[in-house]
C-alpha cells in the first residue's frame, strides 16, 4: 500500500509498470521528497501520543462500604475501624469476635453501604439498623445498609433502669467510640447471620423488608384496624421471625461489650499508631 505523496518521479515508473506487468507483483520503492506538493500556506499540527503510566485504581465493590458518608463520617468510621480491628503490638486482636465479623462482612460478595446517622430529628430511638435494600435472587450480591445512629448511641441512657432480662446493660461504662462499636457489633452479626445462609436472607426480605414496606404504605391511607387478614398474618410471621433473629444478636453485643471493657487498659498502653488495623 502506498503512503503518502508520490514524487514525480516515482509516478512515472508506476504508470510504466502497471502497463506492463500485473498490478499486484509492482514493487515500488518510494522516498518522499520533503516539500514538493506541500501548499505553501498548509501547516500540519503534530499528533504525539505519549504513554503516560498511570497507578492502578482500585475501586471496591463489595463489603462494608463507606462512599455514603460524609468526610467528617469518613474520619469517623476510620477511628470506629480502628478501634474494632486494634491489635497488641504483637498482632493479638483485641476485639476476636468484633474483628472476624468485620472482616468477615467486609471481604463478603454483598454490598454493605454504612450510614452514619447525626441528626436531632431522627424519629425513632434505635440505635443501628440492617435492611437489605435489594434482593438478590442469585444470592452472591444483596444490596443492603447497615446503619449506626450516633445521635441516639450519643444520648442513650446506661443504667440498671435499661438492664436486660439477663441483667447485661448496655453501653455500661463505654465512651463515645466504644459505644459505637458496640452497636456495630450487634448489626454486624445480624449482618452475618442473615446474609450467609440463603433462606434466611429471603425471608428477612420477604417478611420484614417487604411487610415494612406494605405496612407503611397502608398506614398513609388507612386505619391499621383496616389491614386485610394478608396483613396480619404477615405481621405475625415478621415478628416471629424478628423474635428469632435479634436474641442472636443481643448474645455476640454482649461478647462484644466484654472485649471492648477488657481491652480498655491494652488500648490506653498503646502506642499511638498501633491500633491502626493492618490491610
Ligand atoms: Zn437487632
Amino acid at each position: 500500500m502506498l503512503r503518502g505523496s508520490l514524487s514525480v518521479a516515482a509516478l512515472a515508473l508506476l504508470l510504466t509498470s502497471l502497463s506492463s506487468v500485473q498490478a499486484q507483483n509492482v514493487q515500488v520503492q518510494f522516498v518522499e521528497t520533503p516539500g514538493l506538493f506541500r501548499r505553501p500556506n498548509k501547516t500540519i499540527t503534530p499528533v504525539t501520543n505519549i504513554d503516560v503510566p498511570m497507578p492502578r485504581l482500585k475501586i471496591k465493590k463489595t463489603g462494608l462500604l463507606a462512599s455514603r458518608l460524609s468526610d467528617k463520617h469518613r474520619l469517623r468510621w476510620k477511628a470506629i475501624t480502628d478501634l474494632v480491628l486494634a491489635q497488641t503490638p504483637t498482632g493479638t486482636p483485641l476485639h476476636p469476635v468484633l474483628s472476624e465479623l468485620w472482616r468477615w462482612a467486609d471481604s463478603s460478595s454483598h454490598i454493605i453501604q454504612v450510614e452514619l446517622i447525626e441528626s436531632t430529628n431522627i424519629q425513632s430511638s434505635s440505635a443501628g439498623s440492617f435492611n437489605i435494600e435489594q434482593f438478590d435472587p442469585t444470592g452472591r450480591c444483596h444490596r443492603t445498609t447497615l446503619k449506626l445512629y450516633i445521635s441516639n448511641i450519643d444520648v442513650a441512657v446506661s443504667g440498671p433502669q435499661v438492664a436486660r432480662r439477663n441483667g447485661f446493660i448496655p453501653f455500661a461504662g463505654l465512651r463515645k467510640e466504644e459505644r459505637y462499636a458496640e452497636v456495630l457489633g450487634h448489626e454486624l452479626a445480624h449482618v452475618k447471620y442473615v446474609l450467609s445462609n440463603a433462606m434466611r436472607s429471603h425471608l428477612v426480605h420477604e417478611l420484614v423488608e417487604t411487610t415494612n414496606d406494605l405496612l407503611l404504605l397502608h398506614a398513609r391511607t388507612r386505619p391499621m384496624s383496616t389491614a386485610s387478614p394478608e396483613m396480619k398474618q404477615r405481621l405475625i410471621q415478621r415478628d416471629a421471625l424478628l423474635r428469632e433473629i435479634e436474641p442472636q444478636a443481643e448474645s455476640i453485643e454482649e461478647v462484644v461489650w466484654q472485649e471492648l471493657t477488657a481491652s480498655k487498659k491494652s488500648r490506653t498502653n498503646l502506642i499511638p499508631g498501633t491500633r491502626n488495623h493492618r490491610r
